[in-house]
């Protein structure tokens, strides 16, 4: 490409509006327009990056055996009525009618999609497994849009959905796409991390994200030091515009996850772990300036039921509920413990015995810490926030009992669950077993956000002067740069020949012949991020010599050809 017939249109002004290093660097770069609170144009420079993530994507679905398919973007009302999501979906779903008076949504997603697909196209066990993805635009009218394509409301995202006859199969699967991830974000170049995550709106039993890890993400991540446990701390979407928004501002400065605390205490009461617990939050409410608490059964965002922690003279003012009546109310759901807020809501996953639950809030009460009581603990003041709770860590133990807990912030990239027989139920699809009976799919569903990644990319590498792709990323992996072109036609011609030889040699090579002088036209190289520079002059021709400079290094050096084709591979 030569950059003369190419649409590059960079800036020297620091956009006002943008927050994020790479929501600043995208429009200083002019790889994205705003259109309007939320929707991007992508540029042509900003597309040659989001192709290169779509690319690498692609590959590797395609090698994890995934079926590529396209789906409509506009979805007819009756199959979300089918699921319930027509309602349950919320805020989000962009809905719309037709001439005909006819309801349509935008899609935020395609599990109806897929499973009335589904439904008519698989018809036997033979056809099974399968695993269809396709690479298409979603809208979600998200409540904040902001950070340019990191949070927008019209999004690419790769989309994927499985069908097993057999649960087992369905594990396999997971496993299967969670390894094409963890290659695809390793090929991507980017620091990731897979962490348990909660199910949400979407439901199902087992679910992963996966997270950029960087200090501006919006979730937070506690891990273990010393394994592979990893879980997200995310906040309860549920919550109102407005106090979702205190939320996150106290949740940001959090340091130690509340569930320290009930590590540490557990540890200090020696308490045992029996029978486990799931889908349990212990929640701290604080209305009218009282502390008072609940037990709660989460699932996702949503409590589900709760027992107030009745009051019994002898321990403080308030009782347990027994064992016999928290376990009436929890059958075996997958879930969390922590101590929650409705006003700082955190969740951390862990599994807990209802015996231990129970001891933590005698022991702690025991030892002084007064979960029930007005007084929070030794000299304590309420825990109004997170924050406050945090005072009380006497410990940093992983849940997982190895190494020690540590946080950090994420930005999720990608997420994989088992649904389950969820959507195929609701929506009567089944498929005929090996013995001829009918029998529902168990599904899986797979997502990836194409354009998250792009500014998820450039929160982990730039510097002072701008971006720095990962060489799988980059618009071109190398620009050649004429210096004074007019002046001397040899240079011209040197730089022509060694654009064509390079492309010719696979290196992806752009030619900046724009005529700009050489601290205008290097600025706007390193600003838009190309891993390899190399300046074709009248100096260096006579010396025999390219002067080559890789934008990770401070420093360039003078090459001659066979050098400068080592350094690109
Ligand atoms: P988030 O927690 O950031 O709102 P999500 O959990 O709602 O994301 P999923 O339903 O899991 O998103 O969708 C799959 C992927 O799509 C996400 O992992 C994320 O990378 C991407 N994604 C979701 N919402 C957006 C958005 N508004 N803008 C850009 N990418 C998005
Ligand atoms: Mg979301
Ligand atoms: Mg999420
Ligand atoms: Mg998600």
């Amino acid at each position: 490409m030569r950059l003369s017939q190419f649409h590059l249109h960079t800036s020297k002004e620091t956009p006002a509006d943008a927050e994020l290093v790479s929501h600043k660097l995208m429009l200083k770069a002019g790889m994205i327009r705003k259109l309007a609170a939320g929707l991007y144009t992508w540029s042509p420079l900003g597309l040659r990056v989001l192709r290169k993530v779509e690319r690498v994507v692609r590959e590797e679905m395609d090698a994890s055996g995934a079926v590529e398919l396209l789906m409509p973007s506009v979805q007819p009302r009756e199959l979300w009525e089918e699921t319930g999501r027509w309602e349950k979906f919320g805020g989000q779903l962009l809905k719309m009618k037709d001439r005909k008076d006819a309801w349509y949504c935008y899609g935020p997603t395609h599990e109806e999609v897929i499973t009335d697909f589904a439904r008519d196209e698989l018809a036997s066990y033979k056809q099974l497994p399968v695993t269809f993805y396709q690479i298409q635009t979603k809208f979600r009218d998200e409540i904040r849009p902001r950070f340019g394509v990191m949070r927008a409301r019209e999004f690419l995202m790769k989309d994927a959905y499985s069908f097993h006859v057999t649960d087992e199969d369905l594990g396999r699967e997971y496993l299967n796409m969670f390894n094409a991830y963890c290659r695809i974000f390793s090929r991507l170049g980017l620091e990731y991390r897979a962490v348990f995550a909660d199910t949400g709106s979407i439901g199902g039993s087992a679910s992963h994200e996966f997270h950029v890890l960087a200090e501006s993400g919006e979730d937070a991540i506690a891990y273990s030091t010393d394994s592979d446990y990893a879980a997200n701390v995310e906040l309860a979407e549920a919550l109102p515009e407005g106090e979702r928004h205190a939320a996150e501002e106290s949740l940001r400065e959090v340091e130690t996850p509340v569930q320290k605390t009930c590590e540490a205490v557990a540890e200090l009461m020696g308490i045992g772990l029996e029978r486990t617990v799931k889908s349990i939050a212990l929640m701290g409410a604080n209305a009218d300036g009282e502390t008072e608490f609940v037990l709660a059964l989460v699932r996702g965002d949503h409590v589900l039921n709760e027992i107030k922690l009745a009051k019994l003279p002898g321990l403080g003012e308030y009782r347990m509920a027994t064992e016999a009546e928290i376990l009436a109310h929890l059958g075996s759901e997958p879930g969390f413990l922590g101590p929650v807020s409705p006003r700082q809501p955190v969740r951390v996953v862990a599994d807990r015995s209802v015996a231990a639950l129970a001891d933590f809030v005698v022991g702690a009460n025991r030892a002084g810490f007064h979960l029930a009581g007005v007084n929070w603990g030794r000299d304590l003041p309420e825990p109004e926030t997170v924050a406050d709770i945090r005072n009380v860590v006497v410990g940093d133990r992983s849940p997982d009992r190895h190494g020690t807990l540590g946080i950090c912030r994420g930005i999720e990239v990608g997420h994989v669950f088992q649904l389950g027989r969820k959507y195929a139920e609701a929506m009567k699809c089944t498929v005929l077993d090996e013995t001829g009976k009918a029998v529902v799919p168990a599904m899986g569903c797979y997502g990836i956000g194409v354009s998250r990644i792009v500014a998820a990319a450039i929160e982990q590498n730039f510097d002072a002067n701008g971006i720095r792709w990962p060489e799988s990323m980059a618009p071109w992996r190398a620009v050649v740069c004429m210096i004074n072109p007019k002046k001397d036609p040899a240079v011209t011609e040197a730089a022509e020949a060694l654009y064509r030889e390079l492309n010719e040699a696979g290196v992806e090579t752009a030619l900046d012949d724009r005529g700009l002088r050489p601290g205008a036209m290097f600025a706007d190289i390193e600003l838009i991020g190309i891993p390899h520079r190399i300046v074709v002059s009248e100096r260096g021709l006579a010396a025999g010599t390219y002067e080559y400079r890789a934008r990770t290094e401070p420093e360039s050096e003078n090459l001659d050809t066979a050098g400068l084709k080592a350094r690109l591979g």
